[in-house]
């Protein structure tokens, strides 16, 4: 029988373990499985090639995604750098120029050392300019991270494919309830499971899907020839959280489109930058110099990292998740001093706006 995502969800792990009827799946926190006899294995052999929980928690994944493998990893970057895994080394690639700092570190040290090459594209007329049967793979996110600029993943994915690049989606910020870009021609997508995927504030985790077999199975060699995967108490913990996801993402992003609205008509506020969907906001204050004293007015909004969590944060990204992008080129895509950046929680609206307003009314 085929369920909605929220039916499949809240049902994640539920008969799962037939020989007790455990409707919460069990945490298999064995590294070793025993072997009947020579030759023979139980399917499970060594925690890091396998594990009942992560697997059960991987295949949850793939389906939410509509891929064929999943794999789950310590953190979305330790799923980033695997996914490097796959290429050669000083292959090239096309990735979006507005994206997570840690990504950018991350390509920035690949190519210091000479491992791969890295071209950035603002948009689809940048991105047809640069790509050509040299590039191994483009990678984006969308929303953009903090501009929330959407990008056409089919688009980008007929692009791609006519020169047989990977296309590489980061869907951290809609979560497969709002975007799957598998469907929409990606071949892998990922997640910092960190995120919204988990949404506790407590998980440190990364989500790959693969829509091919064959590409998920390079991917599961090298995540147990490398190491990066998830511990099996985290994985619960995952699972645990996606029965919710549903209800919270629906919670956040109603929340997100009232606080967008109520933004748009505040004197000190010049932009508001949200894409209609999800549970992001980014917004330009007039004056960059009041960013420390609106910061320290808020009361239920927490200056910290992170998105996605039941608690609202507000990052500013110029000094904390962008950091690591030179200021020349934060500021030439509009990462400028004045942008600030807000993961809506489940609370109550009208408190997170009375919040704001008090905020604004004394910077
Ligand atoms: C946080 C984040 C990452 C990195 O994930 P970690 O779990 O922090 O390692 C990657 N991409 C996006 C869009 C993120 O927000």
């Amino acid at each position: 029988m085929t369920v909605d995502m929220t039916t499949f969800l809240a049902q994640l792990g539920n008969r799962s373990d037939q020989a007790t009827g455990a409707v919460s799946a069990p945490i298999y926190l064995s590294t070793t499985y025993a072997h009947p006899e020579l030759g023979q294995s139980t399917g499970y052999d060594y925690t890091r090639t396998k594990n009942p929980t992560r697997e059960l928690l991987e295949s949850g994944l793939a389906t939410l995604e509509n891929g064929a493998r999943g794999i789950v990893t310590s953190s979305g970057m330790s799923a980033i750098a695997l996914i490097f895994e796959l290429f050669p080394s000083g292959s090239e690639f096309l990735v979006s120029r507005d994206l997570y700092g840690g990504s950018y570190r991350f390509f920035e040290e690949l190519q210091a050392r000479q491992i791969a090459y890295f071209h950035y594209f603002n948009t689809l007329n940048e991105l047809e300019e640069q790509i050509s049967p040299t590039i191994a793979a483009v990678f984006l996110e969308t929303p953009t991270n903090p501009l929330m600029t959407e990008i056409d993943v089919s688009a980008v994915a007929e692009i791609a494919h006519q020169v047989n690049a990977l296309l590489i989606v980061d869907n951290t910020f809609l979560t497969p309830l709002r975007q799957k870009p598998l469907e929409l021609g990606a071949d892998l997508v990922l997640h910092s499971g960190t995120k919204f995927l988990t949404g506790h504030n407590d998980i440190l985790a990364g989500v790959i899907i693969a829509k091919e077999v064959s590409l998920g199975e390079r991917l599961t060699y090298l995540a147990n020839t490398t190491g990066p995967t998830l511990s099996s108490f985290d994985c619960w913990l995952f699972i645990r959280s996606l029965k919710t996801l549903p209800l919270r993402f629906e919670r956040q992003e109603q929340n997100a489109k009232e606080i967008a609205a109520f933004l748009k008509h505040q004197p000190a506020i010049k932009d508001v930058l949200y894409p209609g969907v999800g549970g992001m906001i980014s917004l330009r204050l007039k004056e960059a110099v009041k960013v420390r004293s609106f910061l320290k007015e808020l009361s239920i909004f927490t200056f910290a990292e992170s998105l996605g969590g039941v608690e609202s944060l507000i990052t500013y990204p110029t000094t904390q998740t962008h950091a690591d992008i030179p200021k020349e080129v934060r500021e030439s895509y509009g990462l400028t001093p004045d942008l600030l950046r807000l993961s809506i929680g489940i609370e109550n609206s009208q408190d997170l706006i009375a919040d704001l307003t008090q905020a604004l009314s004394h910077i």
